[in-house]
């Protein structure tokens, strides 16, 4: 075959119009697309070679070598791959066959700039080299084919390629790049070390390069022909897990996340189903400082078929698992995946599900070990661990002694936003969040253990939320709580009451928080203590009609009170409505929240209220009481100097 000139594709010339016009933030790709396609060539021939060992020829073990010359200005990278015929050159090198870069050049605008700004995000395979190359010159001969049938394809990357028949001893593919002039900080050892490093690390074959070494007259180092590899030629996570030591597993985890300690926990699982990927996960113990950060995102790393990715795939996991850590490896996503599919494709969505499935499933699994014995839950209870539509194999190994508590106090209220964003898992999560109670001071009691030990004829879970444990701890609407022996779940987390607002129920039993509406003790009250109450209203209506008057501008109403014991009054809310505390924080943090007017509830049993019936300084008495119940949940009043000097008027 004499040399023949041939004209690319007409999207190919776009493409490659594009890609040697545009100002790459990141021309090392090149690397990483072309040792991939290397990688490729040589899984394909060990595939066609199961049934035809004649093609491996006499070399049976692949590589890839990259090697580069200072004064030629060339990097050429080479594999012993399945190579390409004349034919298959002419076809593969000049037209596009994939979908997604096909895909990808239909949206191409012809605006320069944004174009520039959609190709940054894309790998475009062989043609990458043209980020850094004036000319790149092919030379190849399919695995099996005569020495005579070699190829060589050579163009500078402008509308024509030429192709001509070579002699080629070795089988595979080596392509050398001419490198723009703009372009030589490439031809160091160390700069395509660090590169493959960063990219290529884990292909699963050896990636060599020529062994420098000083030249005394030279006077600098020179490439040997001794060759070594610079990756380590294997991606932990796709070996078998009874070949990996829990050393491996954490020096792993140390490398990937930055993190000095070890993980608690981590999860190693090949996923095979409708989409197929292995998935690491890992636990930390510890949050990091950005955990908190307005833009901290959730961040694992995805490899396709063992080809870094991207180290931010966001859409990998939902936000409320964002201190999750480790590795997704995709066999089914396209090398070249955008951002935008990213965000669409049913099997990045399938791959999330599988990936937070599993992270509340090593959660649960920490909870029923950590759980006290005579509180976990019964055996025969049926735990949703398994995964019927992936049947992921492999189990949760977990750090000793480290428990379920100690996690959550460091990523419960990261845990929490869950309930609000994850639907689906709604039940799971409540199932996994803890709580201080009335009468347990550590963050530990779940739902289930509270609903356990509730009282008889108790039909609600009670709960309140507050600033600080104290002043949730001794609110005064937790009184009559007290009083009667019940148990009500302390929420002092920012997130909680936002959190809360989704979660009407736990297993069929409602939340009621103590602080909203009125208190319907249901069957815990007694018919005499009913009737107590509404004779004791009906006696004080015209009291509360004066309150009513006095406090106009401050409490929606004023009505007299079954939640308390000790204190005067206390402040609470409708049912549904913020509470005072969430209005508070809301505006705090610079956000409108709703005016939400309190009501004020009265203990008629109280000195100071009866005292009420007889003072003459009845407005100033009210304001008292309605600034006291402000200040018993944390809050400020509107004006505290009024509030100072009616006390004081009182004292003297
Ligand atoms: P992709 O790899 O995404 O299909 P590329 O543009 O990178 O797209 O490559 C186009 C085609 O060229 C490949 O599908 C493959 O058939 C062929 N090819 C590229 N590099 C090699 C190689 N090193 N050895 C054999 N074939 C190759």
């Amino acid at each position: 075959m004499t040399k023949k000139t041939h004209a690319f594709q007409a999207e190919v010339a776009q493409l490659l119009h594009l890609v040697t016009h545009s100002l790459y933030s990141n021309p090392d790709i090149f690397v990483r697309e072309l040792v991939s396609n290397a990688s490729d060539a040589c899984d394909k021939l060990r595939f066609e070679a199961l049934n035809d060992s004649a093609l491996f020829e006499d070399a049976p073990e692949l590589d890839i070598r990259v090697s580069f010359d200072k004064e030629a200005k060339t990097i050429t990278i080479a594999d012993n791959g399945i190579g390409l015929s004349a034919q298959e050159a002419i076809d593969n090198l000049g037209t596009i066959a994939k979908s997604g870069t096909r895909d990808f050049v239909s949206k191409l605008s012809g605006d320069q700039k944004k174009d520039s700004q959609l190709i940054g995000q894309f790998g475009v395979g062989f043609y990458s080299g043209y980020i850094v190359a004036e000319r790149i010159t092919v030379e190849s001969r399919r695995a099996g084919a005569p020495t005579s049938d070699g190829v060589r394809w050579v163009s500078g990357g402008t509308g024509e390629f030429e192709v001509e028949a070579i002699e080629r001893a070795q089988r595979g593919t080596s392509i050398t790049l001419h490198l723009r002039e703009d372009k030589t900080e490439y031809l160091s050892f160390w700069k395509l070390k660090s590169v493959i490093g960063t990219y290529s690390d884990h292909i699963s074959l050896p990636i060599l390069m020529p062994k420098e070494q000083w030249d005394d007259e030279k006077k600098e180092n020179v490439l040997t022909d001794e060759w070594e590899a610079v990756n380590s030629a294997s991606a932990l996570w796709t070996r078998a897990k009874k070949d990996i030591t829990d050393e491996q597993y954490k020096a792993f985890y140390k490398n990937l996340s930055n993190d000095q300690q070890d993980p608690l926990m981590w999860s190693h699982n090949r996923v095979e189903g409708s989409t197929e990927y292995t998935q690491l996960l890992f636990l930390p113990k510890k949050a990091n400082q950005d955990l908190w950060s307005r833009d901290s995102k959730p961040g694992l790393k995805l490899y396709v078929k063992r080809v870094f990715i991207t180290g931010e795939a966001e859409t990998l996991m939902p936000n409320y698992l964002r201190f999750v850590n480790g590795v997704v490896d995709s066999a089914d996503l396209p090398l070249n995946v955008s951002r935008e599919l990213l965000q669409e494709s049913r099997d990045v969505r399938a791959i999330r599900e599988g990936n937070t499935r599993r992270v509340l499933t090593m959660l649960e699994d920490l909870a029923k070990k950590s759980a006290p014995k005579a509180a976990a839950p019964d055996s025969d209870e049926v735990t949703d661990v398994t995964d019927v539509s992936d049947a992921a194999e492999g189990h949760t190994e977990d750090a000793d002694g480290y428990d379920y508590n100690a996690f959550y106090a460091e990523f419960g209220a990261v845990l929490k936003e869950g309930l609000g964003e994850d639907f689906a898992n709604r039940d799971k999560l409540a199932g996994l969040l803890r709580f201080a109670t009335s009468t347990t001071d550590t963050v530990s009691v779940s739902f289930a253990a509270y609903k356990a030990r509730m009282k008889e004829g108790q039909d609600a879970i009670y709960y309140i939320t507050g600033d600080s444990m104290a002043a949730a701890k001794n609110s005064p609407q937790l009184e009559v709580f007290k009083k009667k022996g019940i148990e009500v779940l302390l929420m002092t987390d920012r997130v909680d009451e936002w959190a809360l607002s989704f979660l009407q129920a736990f297993e069929d039993t409602p939340l009621q928080s103590v602080a909203k509406g009125a208190v319907d003790l249901g069957k815990l009250q007694d018919e005499d203590e009913k009737k107590a109450a509404e004779t004791a209203a009906e006696s004080f209506k015209p009291t509360l009609d004066k309150l009513k008057t006095a406090l106009q501008d401050k409490a929606k109403d004023v009505r007299v009170t079954t939640r308390l014991v000790d204190s005067p009054a206390c402040l609470v809310v409708e049912d549904g409505e913020y509470s005072t505390q969430l209005a508070r924080l809301l505006k705090q943090a610079g956000q409108t929240a709703p005016e939400v007017k309190p009501i004020l509830e009265v203990n008629t049993d109280h000195p100071l209220v009866k005292k009420l019936l007889a003072t003459d300084a009845f407005d100033d008495m009210a304001h008292i009481l309605f600034d006291q119940a402000l200040l018993a949940e944390g809050g400020l009043p509107e004006d505290p100097a009024s509030y100072v000097r009616r006390v004081n008027s009182l004292l003297a």
